[in-house]
């Protein structure tokens, strides 16, 4: 169960990719033990936005193709699915072009999977839940026997990190999304929800595209890094712990693990990890840019008690600037805002401090690079 396989692959060309997710799976046990002749499948990609999968902010359309393909050898019915994020309604129109622009379709003609047009929402009792008792999903996390999580390595501003456990976070759908930012607008608390929707929908295998990652400020306006590895196991929180520290992310560093760790669901330790195929130190990527205003803050994020987080939140988060030349006047951002803190003036975006959140849903969802994160004086000054 704790088996983590990481197997080298340079780039997508799809037979390349074949050997290489073939050979992970194959070390922790095979398809066929994940997956029983009769089986439907949820391929559960990233999809966090309508982008071609060079800009590297969506999981490549060869990890579902080739996954679809065991699936299918195995016996199983794949059916590739997401929710996008944003305020965008979840809708067959707004998965259609999600889904040729992501080259899912292609993924799915190719391989024989479906993609899914359900986009019924349905709310989900869950009593072990320690933040959500019940749980808004899509509708075919529930009709589904199985799912594999075939998430894609990346920074991100308010996780600092997203992979494994971040990326079930899909099955919630489309602007649900949005009230869970709200809700749960402090990073500790946030994690927490992140881990109740992963022990939820329990994916049975994680797939990591870490082939082409995302550094910087993800989880959209990062840049492409080179990892070159697929990373395979069945514990999305074993997984996480080996991804980040490939990326040189402490367990420490991420809010999800040290949540993990606390609900006992990893040691969060390396040691504790048998790793199959290449040994973390021969696969580490160096320099790989972090989001380190994000590092610095999580320490007190996650230690202090929450009145003393919130008084240093109002000083010390960073905040979400608008560069107003390169707004196109799209309204993303305004309409994906969760509490509403911004508006468009003669079509320009402004915030109100006051109601903003820091969840940096704007940031992430702005597809022309018009939003900074800009910090203030006073974390610079830390950060010296
Ligand atoms: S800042 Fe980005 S998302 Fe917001 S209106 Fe301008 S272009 Fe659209
Ligand atoms: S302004 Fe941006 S960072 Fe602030 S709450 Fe709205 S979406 Fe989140």
């Amino acid at each position: 169960m704790n088996d983590i396989a990481l197997i080298r692959c340079e780039d997508y060309e799809i037979e390349k990719l074949r050997v290489a997710v073939r050979r992970a799976v194959d070390l922790i046990g095979g398809i066929a033990s994940f997956i029983k002749p009769g089986d439907k499948v949820l391929l559960k990609v990233n999809l966090l936005m309508k982008r071609k999968p060079e800009r590297v902010t969506t999981t490549h359309p060869a990890f579902p193709q080739v996954l679809a393909e065991m699936v299918i050898e195995a016996g199983g019915f794949p059916i590739i699915g997401d929710s996008p994020g944003g305020y965008h309604f979840y809708n067959r129109n707004v998965l259609e072009s999600v889904y040729e622009t992501c080259g899912m379709k292609e993924a799915a003609e190719k391989s024989g999977a479906e993609l899914n047009y359900n986009t019924e929402v349905i709310d989900v009792p869950f009593h072990e839940g320690k933040k959500m008792k019940t749980i808004k999903t899509i509708r075919p996390v529930l009709e589904v026997d199985k799912i594999i999580n075939i998430p894609k390595i990346k920074t991100h501003m308010m996780t600092v990190y997203s992979g494994a456990v971040k990326n079930m976070f899909g099955i919630i759908p489309g602007s649900y999304k949005a009230e869970y930012h709200l809700r749960f607008d402090d990073t500790a608390d946030f994690a927490d929800l992140l881990i109740d929707i992963c022990q939820f929908s329990k994916p049975v295998l994680t797939v990591m595209d870490a082939v082409i990652g995302m550094e910087g400020y993800g989880p959209t306006a990062g840049k492409p890094k080179k990892v070159g590895l697929v990373i395979a196991g069945a514990d999305p929180y074993v997984l996480d712990v080996v991804a980040a520290s490939i990326i040189g992310l402490k367990s420490e560093q991420v809010p999800t693990i040290i949540k993990s760790r606390e609900r006992g669901l990893c040691s969060g330790n390396l040691n504790d990890i048998k790793i199959l195929g290449e040994r973390v130190e021969n696969v580490t990527v160096k320099n790989f840019q972090k989001p380190t205003v994000k590092i610095s803050m999580n320490y007190y994020n996650i230690f202090l008690p929450k009145f003393l987080r919130k008084l240093l939140d109002s000083h010390i988060k960073p905040i979400p600037r608008f560069v107003h030349h390169k707004c196109t006047s799209c309204g993303v951002c305004e309409k994906s805002c969760p509490p509403h803190a911004i508006s468009l003036k003669e079509g320009k975006p402004y915030v109100d401090l006051n109601k903003c959140i820091h969840c940096f849903c704007c940031h992430e969802l702005c597809n022309h690079d018009a939003i900074k994160i800009k910090r203030p004086w006073f974390l610079r000054l830390l950060l010296r």
